[in-house]
């Protein structure tokens, strides 16, 4: 999986404009800076190549990755971020709901964490869409070489309890850290068995 090249398709801005669904999806949810574009790029080994959903514009997209023979991997940039426009927010919160509940071949979201800070308030309210929408998501920690073992527990026990209130939470979550490499090969893993 993600051995053969990965690619940047488009960045959807209305659901007529999305690929056709003939291959199952993944998507990716985190706050600005939780390392969201770190991860994909580790996950597909492309430096560079999810810098494409952080460049002005693209962050109200709903941004896909095609990989050879494997899924999409769909980069969702826009959620928790502050400073757009009212009718920017809105026409982005319309679009979200409406591909997280009508996208049928989308298997699972990953919400990523970052290791220091935990679940924030802007991500209970993307479990709370996915947990509408019945979309299966499963939390990611990322970052996790910035934290000692001990605070690195207390995380850990917050975002278990965080993710216990959430009906569409796969109760498993991922360790991870792009800049070491660590769960990496597990994620990949997780990806493959939803084909
Ligand atoms: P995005 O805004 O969610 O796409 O975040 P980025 O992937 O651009 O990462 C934000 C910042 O965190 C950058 O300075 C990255 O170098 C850093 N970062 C991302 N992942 C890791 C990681 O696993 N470990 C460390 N130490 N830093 C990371």
């Amino acid at each position: 999986l993600f051995a053969a090249p990965t690619d940047f398709l488009k960045g959807v801005v209305a659901m007529d404009g999305l690929p056709p669904g003939d291959r199952v999806e993944v998507c990716f949810a985190g706050r600005s800076n939780v390392g969201k574009s770190s991860l994909i790029n580790a996950l597909t080994g492309r430096k560079g190549l999810a810098r494409a959903s952080n460049t002005p514009g693209r962050t109200q997209e709903i941004n896909f990755f095609t990989t050879t023979g494997g899924p999409y991997l769909v980069d969702l940039p826009g959620y928790g971020f502050a400073n757009a426009p009212v009718k920017v927010v809105e026409k982005w919160q319309r679009l979200l709901k409406a591909y997280l509940s009508g996208r049928a071949t989308l298997r699972r979201a990953f919400v990523l964490i970052d290791s220091r800070h935990g679940v924030k308030a802007v991500d209970e309210e993307i479990m709370a869409l996915l947990d509408k929408s019945a979309v299966t998501f499963q939390a990611v920690l990322t970052k996790s070489d910035k934290v000692k073992e001990n605070d690195r527990a207390k995380v850990l026990a917050q975002v278990r309890g965080a993710l216990s209130k959430h009906p569409a939470a796969f109760p498993e979550l991922v360790v991870t850290s792009s800049e070491k490499g660590w769960g990496i090969d597990t994620l990949r893993a997780i990806i493959a068995t939803l084909e």
